[in-house]
């Protein structure tokens, strides 16, 4: 067992000179617009190569993609290695140690350094840690979206006073149409309510660019205000559900009380 294998896993930085990754390889693959690095890693000396992610699962930024080749992009490159560190559970490949390259673009293809400004550091832990959970997470809201959209079709039920057989009898057409608005008012309101909260629980499932250190910023940024805006949604959403209550009951004040023709 050479030494290199008997490095222990620890998932931490490393802070690594231009020397340690001058033997690294930035290559173009075909019909991306990003580079995969390959080389030894800093710590462990074991060869990892990383595909230079462009988007990731949810958050706010709207812009997906993009065809321009972005001038710099920062990026947390995790030891991926295949050699044996004692991982713990659910660990498939690596000793753990991640260092933070700079890319800077060069033609058709990047130059690639050591990131010195740590201040991308924490944007791109987000990332690394976004991206390595989100099959799980898109999984996840797959399933809870799946309860919010069997709950629109049970909206239809809340129609059931107006649509029941002979309800509107002896009403006139314009009396129809008042219980008709109320309805419409009614069932828009509780779906909307249902959707708000849907969207504060468990948000919108996208997938967002961060094509380059702006994009990553301000994805960044966004997962950050997160809590701001699922508290603005939720209450939105109670605000909608007490008008549906509201236009519900009006409806069928309507339906009992309006005057019909004998
Ligand atoms: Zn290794
Ligand atoms: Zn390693």
């Amino acid at each position: 067992m050479s030494a290199q294998s008997t490095i222990t896993y620890d998932n931490e930085f490393v802070q690594v000179g231009d020397s340690a990754i001058a033997g690294w390889r930035v290559d173009m693959p075909e019909g991306k617009r990003l580079p995969t690095l390959s080389g030894n890693c800093p710590h462990c000396q074991h060869d990892c190569d990383y595909p230079v992610p462009e988007e990731v699962l949810q958050g706010g930024t709207k812009s997906a993609g993009g065809n321009e080749r972005p001038p710099q992009l920062t990026r947390l490159v995790t030891c991926n290695c295949r050699a044996g560190h004692n991982r713990p559970g659910g660990v498939m490949l690596g000793c753990g140690r991640y260092w933070l390259a700079l890319l800077t673009k060069n033609g058709a293809s990047y130059d690639l350094s050591v990131q010195r400004d740590l201040g991308m550091l924490p944007a791109a832990e987000a990332l690394a840690d976004a991206q390595a959970t989100q099959n799980a997470r898109v999984h996840g809201a797959a399933e809870k979206w799946i309860g919010g959209i069997s709950a629109v079709y049970s909206l239809f039920s809340l129609a059931g006073v107006a649509t029941a057989k002979n309800a509107l009898d002896g009403l006139s057409s314009g009396q129809r149409w008042l219980v008709a608005a109320a309805m419409l008012a009614g069932v828009a309101a509780a779906g909307t309510a249902l959707f708000l909260g849907y969207l504060a629980a468990y948000g919108w499932v996208r997938m967002v660019a961060v094509g380059d250190d702006e994009k990553l910023r301000l994805w960044h940024t966004d997962e950050g205000a997160y809590a701001a805006r699922a508290a603005r949604q939720l209450s939105w959403a109670i605000y909608a559900a007490f008008g549906s209550l509201a236009a519900i009951t009006i409806m069928m004040m309507l339906v009992w009380f309006l005057p019909r023709a004998p």
